[in-house]
């Protein structure tokens, strides 16, 4: 899984405090000239905190009711960020205002005059998750739903300025537009200003041109990655993104920053993206850096700023922070877009199509472990992280839906249309049209470009339901074949493991032919059957020469116990192992070469 998305204690918070109570009355008085002031310097760097002012004029006297999001859109969990707020004051001029908090994540600002209003607190930041604040002594990063407070039921529209305030020679990277003034920059909304995610502090930044617009790599620690490595990222983006865009007809900004910090603290070997509009922020273990895999990563990440981040669910639009927004359209949102990112790589000759096969039959390999289990169900359920094996199963079997339908419509329409038919009329017909998009849609449009084919029985059996995908009578239509490749082997089952004296056996299966010819934990093993066992084509020739023995015999194994030399008589016992492959087949129909060629190349039929 390239996006392994690792948030278990927020997930145990979640569970304390489920869907808190909305505000009563919930509707502040209007505010207008709002501008936030962040401060993260090598001061607050040393307790973990930046410091947050937020300024407004208020033409009114009465309560003035701001907010701090609970979640942050991709990350579908309840984040709760007033937990991290400390030390919170209001004044006006020089007067202290009373306040008090409604909610959790609500203050109430009794304002007895209008006038111009200054409220501040300090934020904990020291949580290692793209949803998230973190700092350490030499930078920050943060999201906008962690620090931006907004009035209550006075809507998003409106307009805001960031200014950060940092150390002399600290650099600042946001997706936010820049003003002249430097490190300040505005927004015209509140969804564009919690989406655009800041790095502060000593880090990496350099350019390069993709699909004629900016796309910038900001990397921490400083050093992080050589100029080898950023290359290769700007070399894998830049043949990938254009067969991205390609889908849409539309690179939808200006600069896209992929921002990525590498730290410790993160789980050995894991790597999470979160997507936003013109940028997105991973945070990997630094054992992946410079690692290809994460090609996988990024691909699907800017994948995402068409698909969810415009073209997105109509549960989800417009975002609303203060509450959950469950979609059973989840697996479109993630699923598809994990296709995407396959399908970008193996379009922009990133990988090839082997690869392209055996990262599809991982996550077939993935769906079959989780059972029976509804796409929609997993979707919706994900806000709540079932321990059931589903809170990430709308990724895998997600992709592996789009995979067949996208096969399903080539099929139909013989190659002229396809699941890029698709996103591409959604993208116009909502996204363009300032809607989300309903289950309706999604399947009308499948439907239209399959020549007006019903998949109703598709959705109600494969998406809805808990049937087993129906890879048999789908795949043979792309000249694709679910081979299961059994291989059935003799096993003496021992484990060796190499120390200074040679091979030591440190696993020995209870009852199994080393146990029974009388092998025991700490022998050293010399000799198997005549052969040897350090040889590197040892497997190979132990398998050609014991592969075709009869039950019953036995192979002789030499050990070292002590000073003495043991050989002992194992019995031959076989292991089947399944190995499930996704195969061109070589007699397919031209029309399943042309299916298959179009998926791989992105191509259709004129
Ligand atoms: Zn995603």
């Amino acid at each position: 899984m390239p996006v392994p998305i690792i948030r278990l204690i927020l997930a145990a918070a979640s569970l304390m405090l489920p869907s808190a109570p909305q505000a009563q009355a919930s509707r502040s008085m209007p505010i207008s000239q709002v501008r936030y002031d962040v401060t993260f310097d090598s001061l607050t760097a040393d307790s973990r905190t930046i410091r947050v002012a937020m300024s407004f004029a208020a033409s009114q006297t009465g309560d003035i009711l701001l907010s701090l999001p609970k979640w942050t859109p991709g990350a579908y969990e309840i984040g709760n960020y007033a937990r991290y707020v400390d030390g919170f004051s209001a004044t006006s001029g020089s007067d202290s205002l009373d306040w008090d908090k409604v909610d959790p994540d609500t203050w109430r600002i009794r304002l007895p005059r209008s006038g111009n209003v200054k409220v501040a607190f300090s934020y904990r930041a020291d949580t290692l998750d793209n949803a998230m604040s973190w700092s350490k002594s030499d930078f920050a990063f943060f999201n906008g739903t962690n620090l931006f407070l907004y009035p209550e039921g006075q809507g998003a529209e409106f307009a805001s300025t960031v200014t950060v305030h940092t150390s002399p020679g600290w650099k600042v990277v946001t997706g936010m537009k820049p003003t002249t003034t430097v490190n300040s920059f505005t927004s015209s909304n509140y969804h564009d200003l919690v989406d655009m995610p800041f790095f502060v502090g000593k880090f990496d930044v350099d350019s390069t041109t993709v699909v004629g617009r900016t796309l910038r790599f900001a990397t921490y620690p400083s050093g992080s990655i050589n100029a080898l490595t950023r290359n290769t990222v700007f070399q894998q983006l830049g043949k990938i993104i254009p067969y991205q865009a390609m889908v849409f007809g539309d690179v939808p900004w200006d600069t896209y920053t992929v921002m990525q910090v590498a730290d410790q603290e993160f789980p050995f070997g894991a790597a999470a993206g979160l997507e936003h509009q013109n940028s997105h922020l991973d945070i990997i273990s630094p054992v992946v850096l410079g690692n290809p895999i994460l090609g996988s990563l990024y691909s699907h990440e800017v994948f995402h700023a068409w698909n969810v981040k415009r073209l997105r669910p109509a549960a989800m639009t417009p975002y609303q922070y203060d509450r959950e927004q469950p979609t059973p359209l989840l697996w479109i949102s993630e699923g598809v877009t994990d296709y995407y990112a396959d399908l970008a790589q193996v379009r922009g000759k990133v990988i090839v199509p082997r690869a392209f096969y055996a990262t599809t039959v991982d996550k077939i390999d993935a769906v079959s472990e989780a059972g029976a289990q509804s796409l929609e169900d997993a979707s919706v359920s994900t806000w709540i992280k079932p321990v059931n094996g589903t809170e990430d199963l709308y990724y895998d079997k997600g992709s592996v839906a789009g995979l067949l339908i996208d096969i399903l419509i080539r099929d139909a329409s013989d190659n002229r249309r396809s699941l890029d038919t698709v996103m591409r009329e959604l993208y116009e017909n909502t996204y363009k049209k300032g809607k989300g998009f309903t289950n309706e849609d999604w399947w009308s449009a499948v439907s239209r470009a399959a020549g007006g084919k019903s998949f109703a029985d598709f959705e109600r059996r494969y998406i809805d339901g808990r049937e087993p995908f129906p890879y048999d009578s789908v795949l043979p239509r792309a000249g694709l074949r679910l081979f299961i490749e059994r291989l059935v082997r003799p096993s003496l089952g021992i484990s060796v493991s190499n120390d200074d004296q040679g091979l030591r056996i440190v696993q020995v299966v209870v009852s199994g032919p080393g146990a029974t010819a009388g092998v025991k934990l700490g022998d050293y093993l010399v000799k198997v059957g005549g052969l040897d066992p350090e040889d590197p084509e040892y497997e190979k020739k132990f398998n050609e020469k014991f592969s075709g023995m009869p039950p019953g015999g036995a192979i002789p194994i030499e050990i070292k116990r002590g000073n003495q030399r043991l050989t002992l008589n194992a019995p031959v016992r076989f292991n089947t192992t399944e190995t499930r492959r996704l195969i061109e087949v070589t007699n397919a129909s031209p029309k399943a070469v042309r299916v298959r060629d179009g998926l791989l190349n992105g191509t259709l039929q004129q």
